[in-house]
């Protein structure tokens, strides 16, 4: 029922959104200052009364109801489209009570035939080998996601790339595993919050060159549009992890801008780049953490972390002692 009432949510705010985003500008006055009555469906201009439309649609339910029963008797559409279910949430379930629209008792014949409809239904729901991939792969999404504390946006995303690999049959050979890895890994690029391939692998217990493999195969056939990761989105998430004060990773973020007009960034791992900046913000912030620890956390060597802070303190002129 939860799904139900969001979906009503849904279409109430799209429709406030609709009104107030349609700039109105009052063709009396030029008054852009306008009163939406939504109960009447009209749109007044608030400085001069001149109704600037009437009959906008409600997209709301026609109906009102006071209880939550009121509401699951009233209730005659399902949840919103949702990618991340194998059927977006759009199923047909054939009810057990065999009855008929008028609450009638069915007759003999007519229940037998029921049951065998509600049988074929349940068997060709998941029929061809394409829709059972995707129903344990949209599992599997779900359940590696909340291990990784994906947020569900990031999750919609994956969804949609791991459809598209399928539909280009990119999953053939390999495991449904992977792939979903691999597109939870890009989906979390495309929403500029990566996460390293390393902590992806050791979360769910694949290979880091299966994971790296499935990447490269999304990557190379599908047409996405995956921005770099760039350093600074990876600080704000080590820091975290290392129970950083929000000045040290301000400070880390300021070192990754200045390392950036230096071009000292192009070529270089964005992880080992911020775990440098954070070394070296941690120090100057007086919150020091180890090069250890901070190689840890970020998942690089702590011959990265300190060749990388070496040329940081170097070339951006940074004392840290
Ligand atoms: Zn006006």
């Amino acid at each position: 029922m939860i799904g139900l009432a969001s979906k009503q949510l849904k279409t109430r705010k799209t429709k406030e959104q609709s009104l107030s985003a349609a700039n109105y500008v009052c063709s009396a006055c030029s008054s852009t200052e306008v009163f939406i009555d939504s109960t009447r469906g009209e749109v007044i201009c608030s400085n001069c009364g001149l109704v600037l439309s009437d009959h906008s649609i409600d997209m709301g339910p026609e109906w009102r109801a006071f209880t939550a029963d009121e509401q699951n008797a009233r209730q005659r559409v399902g949840g919103p489209v949702d990618w991340t279910k194998f059927d977006q949430g759009l199923t047909t379930i054939i009810g057990r009570q065999n009855v008929d629209a008028s609450g009638r008792k069915l007759s003999s014949t007519r229940r037998a035939q029921i049951h065998r409809l509600r049988k074929w239904q349940i068997r060709t729901k998941v029929h061809s080998s394409d829709k059972r991939n995707l129903a344990v792969a949209m599992t599997e999404l779900h359940r590696i996601s909340s291990q990784l504390s994906i947020p569900y946006s990031i999750r919609e995303t994956s969804a949609v790339i791991y459809r598209k690999a399928l539909r280009k049959r990119l999953t053939r050979g390999r495991t449904i595993l992977g792939m979903i890895a691999a597109s939870l890994y890009l989906a979390c690029r495309v929403h500029t919050v990566p996460r390293p391939l390393e902590e992806i692998c050791d979360q769910i217990h694949i290979t880091r060159k299966e994971l790296s493999l499935c990447v490269r195969l999304i990557l190379r056939y599908l047409n996405l549009k995956i921005p770099h990761s760039s350093p600074v989105d990876f600080v704000h998430r080590f820091g975290t992890e290392l129970n950083l004060p929000g000045d040290a990773k301000k400070k880390a973020i300021d070192i990754l801008h200045d390392a950036k007009r230096e071009r000292l960034t192009i070529g270089k791992d964005p992880k080992g780049m911020a775990a440098a900046a954070i070394y070296v913000a941690s120090i100057l912030t007086g919150s020091r953490r180890t090069q250890l620890e901070i190689a840890k956390t970020a998942r690089v060597t702590e011959v990265t972390v300190r060749n990388r802070y070496k040329e940081m303190v170097e070339k951006l002129n940074i004392s840290t002692t």
